[in-house]
């Protein structure tokens, strides 16, 4: 078993490397395409949330063997590493073992990671995602982990991927341009959607660009935008 491994296509814009911990996620976003990944069963893939057999263990063997060090790894990508409601010392462990080998992490999560920000430093990368659903209380539940994160010196980014509403995506832009350190920001793909996708990229960039944001266009985004500068 190899836990650590290069993402490919279009998930390997999330890092160079990249880990799972868990065998699913309940956090049940309708565009989830992990089930997809993973050739699962929708349902099952949201209630039955189990660390894998072994991570630590295999972890620890795989860092081990390949005398992985210096990378960055992302945390996670068909799962997420802070199953709300769920037991998340695995992840806990998995980050002091990587550390230990001397990587850093690129967490991001619909969870809270806050537990583990005593592990992390001003090498390592906290995350959300921000996809337009949430609401107040659960809005600030996501970014005020990552406002402490922030003034920890712990490097902070946010997931806009998917945009499912672009009002909603302003706010949230606006809400964070102060505690992330960069941003990226990518199209809803697979599902209808009436954002006009070209002139959001445009105009969503230069929101970044005004508000002096670190800013990261997806590929499959970049590409509307480009279809779009064609035309002129
Ligand atoms: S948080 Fe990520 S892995 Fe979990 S259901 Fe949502 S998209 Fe899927």
């Amino acid at each position: 078993m190899k836990p650590i491994y290069k993402p490919s296509g279009a998930a390997a814009e999330y890092g160079d490397y990249a880990i799972n911990i868990y065998t699913g996620c309940p956090h049940r976003c309708y565009y989830c395409f992990a089930p997809t990944v993973l050739r699962k069963d929708r349902e099952t893939f949201h209630s039955v949330v189990e660390p894998r057999a072994n991570i630590v263990e295999e972890t620890r063997k795989q860092l081990e063997r390949e005398h992985i060090t210096g990378k960055t790894i992302h945390l996670c990508f068909t799962c997420d590493p802070y199953p709300t409601g769920y037991d998340t010392t695995p992840t806990r462990e998995i980050i002091k073992l990587l550390k230990q080998y001397g990587n850093h992490v690129q967490i991001l999560t619909k969870g809270d990671g806050s537990r583990d920000f005593d592990l992390l430093d001003g090498d390592d990368w906290y995350g959300i995602t921000l996809d337009g659903m949430l609401r107040n209380i659960r809005l600030f539940g996501r970014t005020n982990p990552l406002a402490d994160a922030h003034s920890r010196g712990i490097k902070t980014w946010v997931s806009f991927e998917p945009v499912t509403h672009e009002g909603m995506f302003v706010m949230e832009l606006l809400l964070v341009r102060d505690i992330a350190d960069k941003v990226k920001i990518g199209k809803l793909n697979y599902h209808p959607s009436n954002i006009d996708w070209k002139t959001f990229g445009r105009k969503a960039e230069a929101m970044c660009q005004v508000l002096g944001i670190d800013y990261y266009i997806k590929d499959s985004l970049r590409r509307e935008m480009e279809k779009w500068a064609e035309r002129l």
